[in-house]
This record gives structure tokens, sequence and C-alpha cells, in this order.
């Protein structure tokens, strides 16, 4: 099959008007061309195909989240689920409702309050966080020009009360140990990477390989933690529509409100398609719309 010209033939079936609208809650995200497009599939035998602005750098926010679970993953081993758990919450990425009833702990690590954790845990494992994180991302696309947007990381910083809030209420719990201030200069930074389509798709394969990077051979976690990474994907990886996802594309994934959606089919690619404007749920418009037609052309899902 002709990757490429079933990237064309998609692109050009897309609604000429898009109906999503770009996140503006954080200011500096608002500032992204809407008409932006990019995608790019590579498979774990190294074959890439790149379609528009796959070579761009934007915002990948919440998609990042998987890059500290990895971390803390790694670090922590099942000891990570005391902290956080491993159900769909059904609920807005930035809700505080469900942490009364479960005692602070959050549902997953996909939603604010779960990777908030996540940075807590890795705070007390790593010297230097930001620059760690920014190394392990750089060697799993094996690219080093990888680096933060300061002045998302400010915006978000200066927007983050709704964190700061989280970070409280789960305190109060005991399952915050570090201060606030800390922890949300970590997160605020992982939301504010700027990688591109193709960086994405590489960074992820890992997760398409057993826990193998293909690139360096290096193995980043077991098959056995794999499994469950891309369990916590399919099942958490798009805020309250993990089930319409799933639904409509078949995959383990994660998306974010810079319009990027990471997906992945184990065993053979991962695919990274960016279109900035979000439907309600928060997901990219286009981007859920292009992968359920991509995953249908070529007939392939984990289902
Ligand atoms: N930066 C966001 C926030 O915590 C999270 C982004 C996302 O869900 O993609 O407000």
């Amino acid at each position: 099959m002709d990757i490429n010209k079933v990237f064309a033939t998609i692109h050009a079936g897309l609604p000429a008007k898009n109906t999503g609208k770009v996140a503006d809650y954080i200011p500096e995200l608002g500032k992204v061309d809407p008409d932006k497009f990019g995608v790019q599939a590579t498979t774990v035998d190294g074959r890439e195909y790149a379609f528009g602005e796959a070579k761009e750098p934007f915002s990948i926010q919440s998609i990042a989240k998987v890059f500290t679970l990895t971390m803390a993953y790694q670090r922590l081993n099942k000891e990570l689920w005391k902290r956080v758990g491993v159900e769909p919450s059904g609920t807005p990425f930035n809700s505080l409702i469900q942490l009364e009833a479960d005692q602070g702990i959050p549902r997953n690590p996909m939603i604010n309050a779960g990777a908030l954790v996540v940075c807590d845990v890795l705070l007390d494992y790593l010297k230097d966080p930001k620059a760690e994180l920014l190394s392990f991302v750089r060697s799993l696309s094996s690219d080093k020009s990888i680096n933060y947007n300061k002045a998302v990381a400010q915006s978000e910083l200066d927007n983050a009360s709704r964190n700061r809030a989280l970070l409280e209420y789960m305190r109060s719990f005991g399952n915050i140990h570090n201060e606030s201030d800390d922890i949300l200069d970590f997160y605020c930074h992982l939301c504010a990477l700027e990688m591109c389509c193709g960086q994405l798709s590489r960074s992820f394969l890992f997760l398409a390989n057993q826990g193998i990077a293909p690139l360096s051979g290096e193995r980043i976690v077991s098959s056995s933690m794999t499994k469950r990474l891309n369990a916590i994907m399919q099942l958490c990886g798009f805020y309250d529509e993990a089930g319409e996802f799933s639904f409509r594309v078949g995959l383990p994934g994660k998306s974010g409100v810079g319009g990027g959606i990471v997906a992945l089919l184990p065993g053979d690619y991962c695919i990274t398609v960016w279109s900035p404007p979000l439907n309600y749920k928060g997901n990219s418009h286009h981007g859920m719309a292009f992968l359920e037609q991509f995953t249908t052309e070529v007939g392939e899902s984990i289902f």
C-alpha cells in the first residue's frame, strides 16, 4: 500500500471547514495557526512516511505525560500504582471531583492530577528533573534539537491555579511530598516540550516494540511494562473521550491540547498527527478524523 498516497487522500477528504477551536486557556497556545497540519508514521523497522508540516515543532502538552510516566515507572515499578490508579476517569483533564471520593489518589496518570503525582515522584529521584527529562526525550528520538518553549512554560505557570489546587488537595491526603512550586515548574515545562510529528513518532516507537527503542536498540522498559503503558494510553489517553477514540481509531495513544495525537500499532508503527483546532472534549478534531480514516483504509487496528 502506498502510505504517502493514503495520507494525501485522507487529508484531501477532511472537511474544508474545521469546526474545532484552538486551545487558548493558556494564552501562548492560542497564538498557533489553526490551519497547520502534519502527519508522520514511523515503522519499527525504520521506514518513515510524512505529509504536510511534519517537521514543524508544536507544543506537545499532555502527550509528554507518557514520557514522565515511563521515567517514574522505570524507577518505582509497581510501587507507582500505590500513588496513582489505572482506571479511566471519564472526567475532563483538570477535574478535581473524583479526588475526594478516591482519597487523593488520582484515577490515572494521564489526567492532570495523576501527572502531577508522577512529577512529584520524579522530584524525589532526579537531581535535575527538567534536564533529565529533556535528555530522555532526546535520546528516545535520537534528536538533540528538542527543547522546551520557555514562553509556553511561563504562560502555563502564570495560569496554574487549577493545577496548584489539585496539588494542595492531594497533599491534604498525604499523596504529595515536594513543594508545589517545584512540582509546577517541572510540570509546566513538561507540557511546554516542543516536538514535531517526526520526532514524536520516533520517540514513542519503544511502545510499539516491546519496550526496546528501535533506533538505539536500548531497552527502555520490560515487555510487561510496555503492555501496561499501552493499556493506560488505550483507556485513559484521550481525556473523557478515550472510549470514542478506541471506537473510531482502535489504537492506544495520547493527545494534547496543542492539537497533537500520537497513536501506535504494537509490532508495527507509531503515527503522529498535528492539527491545532480541538473538539469540545479537547482532542484534535481533524487529528481524530484523520486517524479514524487511516486505520479504516489500512484495515488494521489492535482489534
Ligand atoms: N497544559 C495543560 C494544563 O495542565 C495540560 C495540557 C493537556 O491536557 O494537553 O493545563
